[in-house]
């Protein structure tokens, strides 16, 4: 993957500066920035290591504070859109309910709107992204898929592919509202291929954000990355693909966050990598986990409902829901101890 330097313009160009007045306003601002700094601190608000009274911890809890039911109720509504393929209507009502939701958890929320030209043309595409702290940047980024594969011939309502990650991460969201970490909790549009995975095909939402950020030069100072991605399935069992060589503490630490929690029979480990929206991070070096059940069906080890029109809302579980984001949370619980950045 390449990613590339945008340019940047000089901000100060032919602006003319009152010399006589500029030397004290440049010492008011300095000083009122200063007590600022010291005020944020005091209480914790500051963005990532700012903190110089220590750094607030996140509650032991915070697993516990997901609330299956409510992110099950999120997912019926996003599967009762229908069909929601990018560029499409039904994905525009979905992305208005997550925003709706986020507002109402008084979340900081942005849409990161903008055109690819794709196998079927140019496709309008939009991520969301909610904030825990206005304006910082991310040290952990939770993330995952909101639209659904592009099938032309069926009804494919994506309830596990598409919708349980929509639905987990907005409860997700919930539950770090106001909590004192940097984490940016946000929902990729364009993850499915429309043909086949390429450079130009699937991955659209995820890419778009690394390059985004490796221009803004805040792609170094993200510890970790956790994607959820089809963790509605009632026979649940994480499939952890393997990882890259800077990922493996993540994955090493995913597994103590779900031993802890007693849910450590639900992870189990490949000893393959895969591609998904962890990929864009992972193949530029940020730390990424991919918290995905890629056997999806009632055949052991057949994934037959993965991509068909039985990938519906019988077959999943708000346990399942739970279980995945809770293992998330830990993980960032766990993670926030950790030397910063993680590499
Ligand atoms: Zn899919």
């Amino acid at each position: 993957m390449k990613s590339e330097v945008r340019s940047q313009k000089p901000e100060n160009g032919n602006r003319k500066v009152n010399t006589q007045t500029f030397g004290f306003r440049f010492s008011v601002f300095w000083l009122l920035t200063v007590v600022f700094c010291l005020l944020c601190s005091a209480f914790g608000l500051g963005c990532g290591k700012t903190a110089v009274t220590g750094k607030p911890k996140l509650p032991a809890d915070l697993a516990n504070r997901f609330n299956a039911e409510r992110a099950w109720h999120d997912m019926e509504r996003v599967v009762g859109f229908g069909p929601r393929p990018s560029g499409s209507e039904a994905l525009t009502h979905t992305a208005a309910y997550i925003m709706e939701q986020l507002r109402a958890a008084s979340l900081q929320v942005e849409e990161e709107a903008f055109t690819t030209n794709t196998p079927r043309g140019p496709i309008a595409f939009k991520n969301i992204i909610a904030r825990t702290r206005p304006d910082c940047p991310p040290r952990f980024i939770i993330a995952g898929h909101y639209d659904t594969k592009w099938f032309p011939k069926i009804k494919f309502v994506g309830a596990n592919d598409g919708g349980s990650s929509t639905a987990a991460l907005l409860e997700i969201a919930r539950v770090l509202a106001g909590q004192p970490v940097d984490a940016w909790i946000v929902w990729f549009d364009g993850e499915e291929a429309i043909q086949e995975y390429s450079e130009k095909d699937g991955l659209v939402g995820s890419t778009h954000l690394v390059r985004r950020l490796f221009a803004e030069k805040k792609l170094g100072q993200i510890q970790a990355v956790v994607i959820l991605d089809m963790v509605g399935d009632k026979r649940f069992q994480l499939t952890l693909p393997k990882p890259e060589r800077w990922s493996a503490p993540v994955r090493q630490q995913a597994l103590i966050a779900a031993a802890t929690l007693g849910l450590r029979d639900y992870a189990m480990l490949l000893n393959y990598p895969m591609v998904d929206d962890h990929s864009p991070f992972d193949w530029n070096h940020v730390p990424a986990i991919d918290l995905i059940d890629f056997d999806y069906g009632n055949i052991p080890h057949q994934n037959n409902f993965w991509h068909t029109e039985l990938d519906t809302l019988d077959k999943c579980s708000p346990t399942s829901l739970r279980i995945a984001s809770q293992i998330a949370l830990e993980l960032v619980r766990r993670l926030e101890y950790y030397k910063w950045p993680m590499k």
